[in-house]
């Protein structure tokens, strides 16, 4: 029997890397074909943790440019929600956050400046690890507490389905950071014009949810090729494939390149959940500014849910220039404008073990992962070396 399932690894881990090689040859041929440089953003941070973990910089041509997108959710997390929260749990309410938030950095100049600090300093915070665990924890309490609820449309239907249930208990109010993700891709490609894209390869998990067909937009309104791809490296080295195959073409589609998950039209259930709890309001991103109609928030109808009415809170920033703590460069990260080991503080005063800005905080932030994964650094400098040793050498010999 394990004979069996081991010689069936054996053959799916041969047919995976005979594919991957054929597909780093095509991705080759489709770059020399076009002669030029073409930046592909992925959006979302286990996208760019594929790329950097497999090292797929180094598989393929330097012409083609991975960037890391915005997709991570801690990093735009703003800092106010995190001030406010810390007064909060130092006031005694209890304050029930992901593991990752806990050491997401307040505005500048605050004291205790995360969660986790305010926690030393003897503040009422405790690690959740979904929403379900905070309903379970809330119910066997009798304390007020609130749930710190971050993320992207992957995580709304969990919170908007349980208050649909009526599940929530008395004692648990939900303060939501939610962000949907189509507004900041819309804003990235109007308004940040130094980041001129020639392909996008778009979330899968929150595709999931929303749905292929909420990608639409930007082939058809940006003339953009876009692929929606899953995560192993086999996914994001189909998805450059397909991008570079459209740029060949001349056309500009969306793909749905991770349709074993992903469909067309989404998850109706959970997109119900979110429109019926949520609305859509202009909301602020960490460093970035506010971007049109990007934030959920409660309806008029689930405010005894809401955090911000139970206990008076902003929802808003306060003083737009304490959200990024000074040198950090996780606002130009985030949008592509510039990479990690662009950062002056990257692996000097802000490290994995002890994070600066937002971007080195989460698993899914892109500092992180850069911090995380030093080999792949050098190997890419070492082929962008060999490269340049290479092209002396040609001019050299004519
Ligand atoms: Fe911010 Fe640290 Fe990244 Fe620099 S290295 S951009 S300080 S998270």
């Amino acid at each position: 029997m394990n004979y069996g399932i081991d010689a069936y690894r054996g053959l799916i881990s041969r047919i995976t890397k005979e594919y991957s090689s054929a597909l780093v040859a095509k991705i080759r041929k489709l770059v020399e074909y076009l002669g030029n440089t073409v930046k592909i953003m992925d959006f979302c941070g286990t996208h760019e943790w594929t790329i950097t973990h497999y090292g797929i910089r180094t598989l393929v041509p330097n012409e083609v440019e991975l960037i890391a997108g915005p997709g991570c959710p801690v990093c735009i997390t703003p800092a106010y929600y995190v001030d406010q929260l810390i007064k909060l749990s130092l006031e005694g309410i209890e304050v029930l956050t992901y593991g990752d938030a806990i050491r997401l950095p307040a505005s500048v100049g605050h004291t205790p400046r995360s969660l986790l600090e305010a926690k030393a300093s003897g503040g009422n915070v405790r690690i959740v690890y979904s929403f379900m665990d905070a309903v379970k924890y809330a119910k066997s309490k009798s304390n007020d507490m609130v749930f710190f609820a971050i993320g992207f449309e992957t995580t709304m239907p969990s919170v908007a389905s349980v208050i649909l249930k009526g599940k929530v208990p008395k004692n648990l109010s939900i303060l939501t950071a939610y962000r949907y993700t189509p507004p900041i891709v819309k804003h990235l490609l109007t308004e940040v014009k130094a980041v001129q894209l020639d392909g996008i390869i778009a979330p899968g998990h929150v595709s999931a949810v929303i749905g292929a067909s909420s990608w639409e937009f930007i082939p058809k309104e940006y003339g953009v090729p876009t692929v929606v791809a899953g995560f192993e490296a086999i996914d994001v080295l189909a998805a450059i494939e397909s991008i570079l195959e459209m740029k060949v073409k001349g056309e500009a589609k969306l793909v749905n390149e991770y349709s074993r998950v992903v469909r067309w039209e989404g998850n109706k259930l959970a997109k119900r959940a979110i429109s019926e709890v949520f609305e859509v309001c202009d909301a602020y991103w960490r460093g970035i500014g506010f971007v049109k109609e990007s934030g959920g928030f409660f309806k008029d109808k689930f405010r005894n849910h809401d955090a911000v009415s139970q206990y008076g809170l902003r929802d808003s920033p306060s003083d737009l220039s304490r959200e990024i703590v000074p040198g950090c460069r996780c606002h130009e990260v985030v949008l592509g404008l510039c990479k990690p080991i662009h950062c002056p503080l990257f692996m000097k005063i802000c490290s994995p073990s002890s994070p600066y800005g937002p971007c080195m905080v989460s698993i899914e932030g892109t500092c992180r992962i850069w911090a995380e994964h030093p080999e792949a650094l050098i190997l890419k400098e070492v082929k962008s070396i060999s490269a340049t040793l290479r092209s002396m050498d040609n001019k050299l010999s004519t």
